[in-house]
Order: C-alpha cells, then structure tokens, then sequence
C-alpha cells in the first residue's frame, strides 16, 4: 500500500468528518451556542488545493523519496531495520520527524522562499476540517532538506513514509472551532484551541505554535501562545481568489516581481531569504502595500448564483472521483501518462474554481473540461473519449458564442455570425481530423474556411492589416515553416493545399495582433494570443505529421489548440 492509496482510503473519512462538523456547526449556530464554519467555495477551495497537493506529489514525491533514500544508502549511521520496526524505533522515529516538522514549519513562517510553499494552507479565512487538507503543491521542492538528519540517522526510508503519514494524518483533526480547549492536552499536544492561534493574523498570535504532533517543541524554543483572544482567520496578504494555481504561485509570484525590482544585487537575494513581508526600502517605496490592519479584514466571498454554485458543488465530487482514481493507479502509469492525467485534473479544477469567483461562466468551464478530456484522450490513445469530447469541445464553443449573440440586445450582429462561422467551421474540421488520412485535405478546408472567418471577426472596426509590420512578420514565420516542411518531406501532393493554408493563417494571425495594436486593451490582446497559439498548434502538428514525430505530439497540439479557441471565444468582442 503506497502513500497515495491510504490518502484515498482515508478520503471517505475526511468527508464523513467534514458532514458531522457541518452539521454539527449548522445546529450550534440555530441554538445560538456557536457557528456554522462552513462557505461552499471556501469548502471546494479548500479541499481542491488538498486534492491538486496529492496528485501533484505523484511527480513532486519522486524528488523527496529519491533524495531520502539515495542519502539513506549512502550515511545512515544506524541502519538496523530490526531496531526502527521495534515499537520504540517506531516511536522514536515519529518524535524525531515531528522535531523535524517543528523546524521546517517554523522556517516555513520565518523565510519567504519557504512561506511561498506552505502559504497555502494558511490563505482559508475560515477554520474547519476542510482547512486541514489545503496543502502545498511545491513542498516537496525544499521541504526534503529538513528531513536529512533522519536519513542520516539510519531511520529506513520506508518508516520515515509512515510516520510522515502519521504526522499529516493526526493534524486533520485539530482544525475545528467546534472544540474548545483541552485543559493540559493543549500544553502537551497540537490541539484545536492551540492550532487555532497559529492560524489566527492577530498580533498576539503571529508565529506561534508550529508543533504538528506535540506542541511541547514550541514551549521549549519559545514560540508558544494560548489562546486568549478570538482568532481571525488567513495570512496578513489576503488570497481574495479561488484560483487553486494562483493560490500555490501568489507568493512565488510576489518575491519574483520584488527581486526584480529591487536595486541592489544583495537584495535580490535576500528577497528570497528574509522573513515574509521584508522588502527592499526602494521596491516598498516604489510600489506600496497598506499596512496590515486587523479591523479592516473582510472575508472574500464573491456573490455567485444557486446554479453555479450547484454545478460546481457536483463537479467538484465527480472531480474527486477522478482524482481518488488516478491516485489508486499513479504509481503503476509511466510518467508522461501521469503527467497527462495529472494535467487534464488541473483544468478542471481550475475552471471551477473560475465558476465558483464568476470568472467563468458554466458554459466556459464545460468547454475546458470537454476540452481537457479530448486532449488526454488523444494523448494517451484513448479513442472513445477522444471521439465523444473532442466534438463536444467545439459545439460548446459555437454554444458560447450562439448564445452571447442571442441575449445581445438588437440581435446578432455581423460580428456574431462570423464569430459562430468560424467555430462551425472548426469543429467541421476537428471531426473531419478525426477520421482517415483521407479526410486531412477537407479538414483542411474547414479550417482554411475557419480562419477566413476569423479575419472576418478581427477586421470589423479596424479594417484590413492596420499593421502591415504584423502581416509582415507572421508571413515570414510562414514562410520559414512552409521551407522547413517543404525540405521535410511534405507530400507533393499536399504542396499546394499547404501552402494556401499556411497564408491564410498567417493572415489571421496578423489580423488579430494588428487589431489588438490598434484597440490597445487587454480583450484584443489576449485574441491575439489565441491566434499566435492556432499558428503554433498547426505547427507542431505539421512538423509531427509530415517532417519527426514529436513526443507527446497529441498533448501539445490540442493544448495550444484549444487555448487558442477558448481564448478567442471568450475574448473577442465587437468594437465599440
Ligand atoms: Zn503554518
Ligand atoms: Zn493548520
């Protein structure tokens, strides 16, 4: 049994946990003895960052166990395995990992580099069960270099895997506001009430108990606090999103942007280093934060309806069953399978997330499900749902942009007829691609018809090429590739279909970077991008079918490709 597979076993008990502190909340809060603790998108947030932190380990656990057990072989000064699977070599190994967690927590809190990972699971304005499973996607990066004393130690790379479960597993339970303080449980052990003050943003409670199993490592080094005051909940830089990516990237992001910045070499650096929160004097100065100021926190919580809420509520359990599937059979996939598993459940979590903050409509997140499961279909040769999600992409899609043109008061216009054309005519394509080689020639057309649309779409208010400097550019990037197949072996009999092709997609390309030039806002650039991704998508798959074979080929081709259309569906808009 592997890590992995006792995380799945044991979900069913952490929903169980979370439906009694639900319900247990729901009650105190009628009586008017407690509350309710629980926010549906907070919840799925929560529980997702959870689900993405254990799929993601499929790779990123590779990295920590390998560097363990490659240190193990070569320093363990006590190796006897007889002695660490006694009870007290048991015991022992689990006090020693939980000193261990004490010093990569508290660094985790003191140094920027490694709140950046373990961020994650603080950024829950509320406190529950569900708050126990968000966890960091990026732990494993640095996270390992704390746990070498035990593989130098001799302490077997198999027991450290238990305890470390072990350790994870009993802080489940202490998340909860529905119990309150253990009398001399909470000076001895991580506990509700104490673990409650490390995730508080008061001033009083700031970095303060780090213990994962006893809570006596922070009475020793001098980081514990009881709790004597209502705790707010969060980090002192509010998430405000419920972006599961941003959550993991949002510190990344932020230390990145200031060691840019920052003048001097040394700070650069020390960005990096220092406690979170320190920043160079002139980046500060140049681009100023507000002051942490308790009595201004406001939880984020944006006004979604009762059907998005309901869709993304279902999809979030289907997308746990997905997600508990994979994990059962990671181990056994060849990587590149798992990366592609691991990628097609990032999109879906994503795009609920985009539901549950009214960024995406429900329309716009079934286009990238569907669309993320025709690419992993295609990618692992899995024909069926290759065949059933690859045209339910598309006829999304048209849905999209149909409906856009419906509820347009005045009626559709111009704009929307070629905009629905052009995914008509794509979608003609993806089925025509779908069959035999036969059938490339007039899935081409489709395409070519596509794209003659498309510069349809992109001139209405702007006019035709308003940048002759773009058309210039993509038909030179059109013309290189033309060569580069041209010299690869394209078929003489596909010379001509090609090279027709190749123009008119560089003159959509063209199109929609000169109209985004000319608009100068960000709707316009982003459609310029979907157009640069379609000439990359044809790319990558010309070069696969007629120069190399390209690994993953598949992957990349219908990724950038459906980037490419979702971008262009959900951004092009009619001028002013
Ligand atoms: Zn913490
Ligand atoms: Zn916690």
């Amino acid at each position: 049994m592997r890590p992995g597979q006792i995380i799945v076993l044991a979900t069913p008990v952490f929903l169980l946990s979370i439906a009694i502190e639900f319900a247990i909340g729901r009650l105190r809060a009628r009586r008017g003895t407690g509350q309710d603790t629980y926010r549906l998108a907070d919840t799925v947030n929560s529980m997702g960052l959870g689900l993405l932190s254990q799929i993601s380990a499929v790779l990123t656990g590779l990295l920590r166990i390998g560097i363990y057990t490659a240190v193990h072989s070569a320093v363990a000064l006590f190796p006897d395995t007889d002695f660490w699977t006694t009870w007290y070599g048991w015991l022992l190994a689990l006090v020693f990992y939980d000193f261990c967690y004490y010093w990569l927590h508290r660094m985790g809190h003191e140094s920027a580099v490694l709140w950046a990972a373990h961020v994650v699971h603080h950024q829950s304005q509320h406190y529950n069960l569900a708050t126990a499973l968000r966890q960091t996607s990026s732990g494993a990066l640095l996270g390992w270099i704390f746990y070498l004393p035990m593989a130098a130690a001799g302490v077997p790379p198999l027991v450290f895997g238990v305890v470390a479960l072990v350790d994870l597993l009993y802080q489940f339970w202490v998340h909860t506001e529905q119990v309150g303080r253990l009398g001399w449980f909470d000076r001895w052990f991580c506990s509700p009430s104490n673990h409650r003050v490390h995730h508080a943003v008061n001033d009083r409670y700031l970095d303060r108990n780090y213990g994962g199993i006893l809570i006596v490592w922070d009475r020793l080094f001098g980081t514990f606090r009881e709790e004597d005051e209502r705790c707010v909940y969060g980090t002192r830089s509010p998430l405000a999103s419920w972006d599961p990516l941003w959550a993991n990237a949002e510190v990344y992001w932020a230390l990145a942007h200031d060691s840019w910045h920052a003048r001097r070499w040394s700070d650069k650096l020390r960005v990096w280093l220092k406690p979170p929160g320190w920043r160079p004097a002139d980046v500060a100065a140049r681009f100023p934060k507000p002051a942490f100021d308790l009595a201004q926190v406001r939880r984020y919580e944006p006004a979604v309806g009762r059907g998005a809420q309901w869709f993304a509520g279902v999809q979030f359990l289907l997308l746990i069953a997905a997600a508990a599937f994979f994990l059962w059979f990671a181990d056994d996939m060849p990587l590149p399978r798992a990366a592609v598993w691991l990628a097609a459940l990032t999109a879906a979590l994503w795009a609920i997330g985009g539901v549950l903050q009214a960024r995406l409509s429900i329309a716009e997140a079934l286009l990238i499900e569907a669309a993320a499961l025709a690419t992993a279909g295609a990618a692992l040769a899995l024909p069926w749902l290759h065949h059933v999600f690859k045209p339910l992409a598309l006829s999304i899609a048209v849905f999209v942009a149909a409906r856009r043109a419906w509820q347009r008061p005045g009626g559709a216009t111009r704009f929307d007829i070629l905009l629905v054309a052009g995914l008509v005519a794509s979608l003609a394509g993806d089925v025509l691609l779908m069959g035999p080689a036969s059938l490339f020639v007039p899935g081409l057309v489709c395409f070519l018809l596509a794209h003659l649309a498309y510069i349809g779409v992109f001139r209405i208010g702007v006019g035709l090429f308003p940048r002759p400097v773009a058309l210039a550019a993509t038909l030179a990037i059109g013309v290189a590739m033309y060569a580069f197949l041209w010299q690869g072996g394209l078929p003489a009999a596909l010379r001509i279909p090609v090279a027709l092709y190749v123009a008119v997609i560089a003159c959509m390309a063209a199109q929609a970077l000169g109209r985004a030039f000319v608009r100068r806002d960000a709707a316009s650039g982003w459609v310029a991008a979907g157009a640069c991704c379609f000439m990359l998508s044809d790319a990558l798959l010309a070069t696969d079918r007629f120069v190399t074979p390209l690994p993953l080929a598949p992957l990349w081709v219908l990724a950038t490709y459906y980037v490419a259309q979702a971008l262009i569906v959900r951004h092009a808009r009619p001028g002013d």
